[in-house]
């Protein structure tokens, strides 16, 4: 994936966004393999229940740099629904970037429900329960060296 993004982002400078927590192994693994300028910064969603026509809200915390005219990478662990994402996006949209391209590690083909395009995907499994590298069970687990899946 970081040799397609250093070919895809030639010249561009884009900046890596870390959707916290799950994607912090993840997010650290892939960007010591980008070779091209660029920067990184890390943020945490929250959602909140918007006006009936806005539905869910989802803004960020911590987001502090200028993303007007920015090539941004959001890097996620796992996209499930894909309703967070799709409800992050018209926040993120609404700052003006000059692109933004969606890398995740993990998508699951069988549960999304939404319109979602995904630019990187590293590996798509089965609708089913994982964690460990940065995924996390109730808060725990994160630190596993692999993925699992849950025994239900
Ligand atoms: P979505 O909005 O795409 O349904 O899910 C987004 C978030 O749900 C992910 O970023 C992740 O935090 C959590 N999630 C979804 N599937 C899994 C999973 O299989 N394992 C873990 N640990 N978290 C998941």
């Amino acid at each position: 994936m970081a040799k397609q993004i250093d070919v895809d982002y030639v010249g561009r400078k884009p900046l890596f966004l870390g959707i916290l927590n799950g994607s912090f192994i993840f997010a650290a693994d892939l960007y010591k393999h980008i070779t091209i300028p660029s920067t990184i910064s890390f943020i945490k969603l929250v959602s909140y229940k918007g006006t009936s026509s806005t539905g869910t809200v989802i803004t960020a915390i911590g987001l502090e740099e200028d993303l007007l005219d920015r090539d941004i990478i959001i890097i996620e662990d796992i996209v499930d629904t894909g309703r967070t994402m799709n409800a992050f996006l018209p926040t993120l949209e609404k700052l003006q970037p000059h692109s933004i391209k969606i890398c995740t590690l993990l998508h699951k083909p069988d549960a999304l429900q939404c319109n979602l395009q995904l630019d990187y995907v590293g590996f798509e499994i089965p609708d089913k329960f994982v964690v460990g590298y940065g995924l996390d069970y109730d808060g725990y687990g994160r630190n596993s060296k692999d993925i699992y899946q849950i025994e239900e």
